[in-house]
């Protein structure tokens, strides 16, 4: 993803810009030299060039005076004039030889060679230099001429005695010997060159070394004029140049090289050359390692602060940054520290409010599980038990309707604090939901984990003060043990909560798990969920009771009860099977079920002639609902059914939750000429001025009161004052339960209005109970 580090940039940036410059300078210096040297070298060159040809001249005029000296000689221009072979030449070569000439010629006075000291002069051609010749003509001349043993400077002088006999020339070899005196005399390296028609190059004489004059000897002329007019000749070193043109006559085609060394010129440099170079590399070095110093020095830190970023996406809040560089990065590492110190604190908090309930500061359902493995896993460890208990606290909505929200809060806040107080250091307690604790007790023996529990609930129960006022708030609680309830945490978890169930249903303060309760349990749940299809697509059905009048054994009265075969379960008793609609929600379709079908069958009697008035049994929160009135006038009026037909059984209990919605429903369903009855009367709580604010027609005692009723005991004397009572209340009074004679004798005598009960009939289907009725009709 990075592709060149922040290090690397900084490095490369500032070796580069360094580079770059010290590349600038070092070329700009050279280039200042190179030109520099190059002027110089150039003037030298002219100099050298101007002393060269005024070295040549001078050569010159000294040999024309040599030349002189024979031409005025007597002797030897009589000799000449009368054509005496032997004496010329001998006086040539005695001239020649004092003046150091290399060449001596004469010519008769038509230009013919007669003697030479170099070359065979007989046969005799014209002199091949016409040029010079005419120069001559006069007086004399000067020039360069290649004779065929190389160059030669020669001065030809015309002869007069007085008139013109012929011409004496005298030459002076151009070798190397004279380049190398030139040379000395101009600091130049010279070379005399010689170029035919052609441009063929000859050099007859140089100064340079071995490879450079071959190198020149393969130039053609119009090369060195290129050379010459740009300055710069390259052979194995490199010149500047300058190709002298010769004055005087029968110079054509002789010139000389003039050329100074360059690279000598720049060997001076050269070390200064290398001293720069020098500096530069150190400067470039230095200024690289000081970039390398600074990029770490930034580098280094951001590393680190990238390091530490990482840590924190990981979650690892615990290591600082450490940078002692003083300077901003210091303080961006400070900053950073005070940050990732914040954030940790901050994920704690949130961590730890996560985990736990503000209010008892007890952890809360999400650290449950977790607690609950750990125990399981240390006792399985331990060879040992370990125990879950669910305390709940009973009617805690009426503390907080009662005694206000806050009351409520203070009491779990003391709940807590007994609980959490109360546990081992392994032990947790848990706040699950508003009024929910669950304790987790780890590792120990079963029965003192049973101590624990009741423990728990006795201090719990101690009286706390809230807002001043002394209270006793109570509580339930259900436990579970591992490994003898459950050995994971779902099934501990669930029988824990099956057992507060049980304690709550049952009143207990402490309800340890059964095994068996949970299949209770699971039957339950079951039940609940079939409860909607079994009414709606009537699986249920009706059973009927009859009720007789004590007075004339007639059955003008009878008792609707409901029945459920379960397709799995069987027969399930309606008070198992009510409840559980009341629990979940569907007695109100149950009612209406019922009410409908007896309403129904009432029709169906009605037209066969059989006439009775039917009870229905009201669940307690049917009479909480303001609807069922109009409800059951609905049905009645569909049916055609007088209402008077229909009497609705009531328990006392039902009356409690709510006694003026109660009362008011019960109004409403009177004032509809409807027929009210107290259900299981004895068994609830109802107060003497409750009861007769209740606008019933009849009392009907439990049958717990009659099952086993006999004359003088507790039984008996509780019938008969509540039939008294009744009966002062202008009440009819029923007894149900009612097995036998002895019991119809009692309560006879004690002037019961109705009996009910196996010894007049079970509840029967409708046909049995026609039977049953016709039967019945015709014995009374
Ligand atoms: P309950 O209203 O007290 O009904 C009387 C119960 O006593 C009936 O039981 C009846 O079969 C039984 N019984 C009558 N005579 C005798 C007897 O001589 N000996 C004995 N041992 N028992 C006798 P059942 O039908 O099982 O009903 C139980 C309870 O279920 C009822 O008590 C009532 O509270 C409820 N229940 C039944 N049907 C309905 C209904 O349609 N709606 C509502 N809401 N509850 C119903
Ligand atoms: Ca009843
Ligand atoms: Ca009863």
């Amino acid at each position: 993803m990075i592709r060149y580090s922040f290090f690397t940039k900084v490095t490369l940036v500032i070796v580069g810009l360094l580079s770059v410059t010290l590349i600038t300078i070092s070329l700009a210096a050279m280039y200042a030299i190179d030109s520099n040297l190059k002027a110089r070298v150039q003037r030298e060159l002219d100099t050298g060039a101007r002393v060269f040809l005024q070295s040549l001249a001078t050569r010159t005029s000294v040999l024309q005076d040599k030349v002189e000296v024979l031409a005025k000689d007597f002797a030897f221009r009589r000799a000449m004039a009368t054509g005496d072979q032997a004496t010329v030449e001998s006086a040539l070569a005695n001239h020649g030889q004092r003046a150091g000439a290399g060449a001596v010629m004469w010519l008769d006075q038509d230009g013919r060679l007669r003697a030479s000291t170099h070359h065979d002069a007989s046969g005799s051609p014209p002199f091949p230099f016409p040029v010079l010749l005419d120069a001559a003509a006069n007086q004399s001349a000067t020039g360069v001429i290649n004779l065929s043993e190389g160059l030669f400077q020669v001065v030809l002088v015309s002869i007069r005695v007085p008139h013109h006999i012929g011409w004496i020339l005298m030459g002076f070899p151009i070798n190397d010997e004279l380049a190398q005196e030139q040379k000395n005399l101009t600091q130049m390296d010279i070379s005399w060159l010689y170029s035919n028609k052609r441009d063929n190059l000859e050099i007859l004489s140089s100064t340079l070394s071995a490879g450079d004059r071959a190198m020149l000897s393969n130039r053609t002329l119009p090369q060195l004029q290129e050379a010459h007019v740009e300055g710069i000749l390259n052979l194995e070193q490199r010149y500047v140049t300058r190709l002298q043109e010769l004055d005087g006559a029968g110079a054509e085609g002789a010139r000389a090289l003039l050329q100074i060394s360059l690279d000598e010129a720049y060997a001076a440099y050269r070390e200064l050359q290398w001293q720069l170079a020098l500096i530069a590399l150190l400067a470039l070095l230095v200024s690289g390692v000081s970039a390398l110093f600074l990029a770490r020095s930034v580098s280094r830190p951001l590393e680190k602060l990238r390091a530490a970023s990482a840590r924190i996406a990981s979650g690892n809040y615990s290591v600082e940054v450490e940078i002692n560089s003083g300077d901003e990065l210091q303080l961006l590492a400070n900053t950073f520290n005070s940050m990732q110190r914040d954030l940790s604190d901050r994920e704690e908090r949130i961590v730890y409010q996560s985990q736990h309930d503000l209010l008892t500061g007890l952890p809360n359902r999400t650290v449950m599980l977790d607690r609950v493995e750990t125990a399981i896993a240390r006792a399985r460890r331990e060879n040992k038990a370990a125990a879950l208990i669910a305390f709940n606290i009973r009617r805690f909505k009426e503390i907080n309707d009662t005694m206000g929200q806050n009351a409520g809060d203070q009491v779990l806040r003391i709940s807590a604090e007994r609980l959490r107080s109360s546990l081992r250091a392994t032990d947790t307690v848990l706040r699950l939901g508003s009024d929910d604790f669950l304790v987790v007790l780890e590792a120990g023996d079963a029965e003192s984990l049973r101590i624990v529990g009741s423990n728990l609930i006795a201090k719990l129960s101690q009286r706390m003060e809230i807002d001043e006022l002394q209270i006793r708030v109570n509580y339930m609680g259900g436990a579970a043990f591992f490994p003898e309830h459950g050995d994971n945490v779902e099934d501990l978890l669930r029988r824990t909560d099956i057992a507060l169930n049980m304690a709550r249903e049952h009143h207990e303060s402490l309800h340890v798990y059964n095994n068996g309760e949970d299949e209770q349990h699971l039957r339950r749940v079951q039940i609940i969920a079939d409860l909607p299809d079994a009414i709606n697509k009537a699986v249920m059905f009706m059973v009927y009771q009859p009720k007789v009048s004590m007075v004339d054994r007639r059955a003008s009265h009878v008792e609707a009860l409901v029945r459920w075969i379960h397709p799995e379960f069987g027969f399930i008793p309606p008070d198992e099977f009510v409840t559980l609609a009341e629990q979940s929600g569907n007695v109100k379709i149950l009612t209406h079920f019922v009410i409908r079908t007896v309403i129904c069958q009432l029709r169906a009697w009605q037209d066969a002639g059989l006439h009775a008035n039917i009870a229905v049994n009201l669940s307690a929160l049917d009479l909480l609902d303001h609807s069922l009135p109009d409800v059951v006038q609905a049905y009645l009026n569909t049916y055609k059914v007088h209402p008077e037909c229909l009497t609705f059984e009531i328990t006392e209990s039902a009356l409690m939750q709510d006694p003026e919605l109660a009362i008011r429903v019960l109004n409403m369903l009177k004032k509809n000429s409807i027929r009210l009855s107290i259900d299981d009367f004895g068994t609830g709580y109802s107060s003497l001025s409750q009861l007769k604010r209740l606008p019933v027609d009849e009392l009907k005692i439990d049958k717990s009161f009659i099952l086993h009723i006999e004359p003088n005991t507790d039984d008996a004397a509780i019938v008969r004052s509540t039939i008294e009572l009744g009966h002062n209340l202008g009440l009819k009074v029923i007894a149900e339960g009612v097995e036998n004679e002895e019991a119809w004798e009692l309560l006879d005598s004690f002037g019961c209005d109705f009996v009910q009960g196996y010894l007049i009939s079970k509840p029967m289907k409708p046909d049995d109970f026609t039977s049953w009725w016709k039967e019945h009709s015709a014995q009374h």
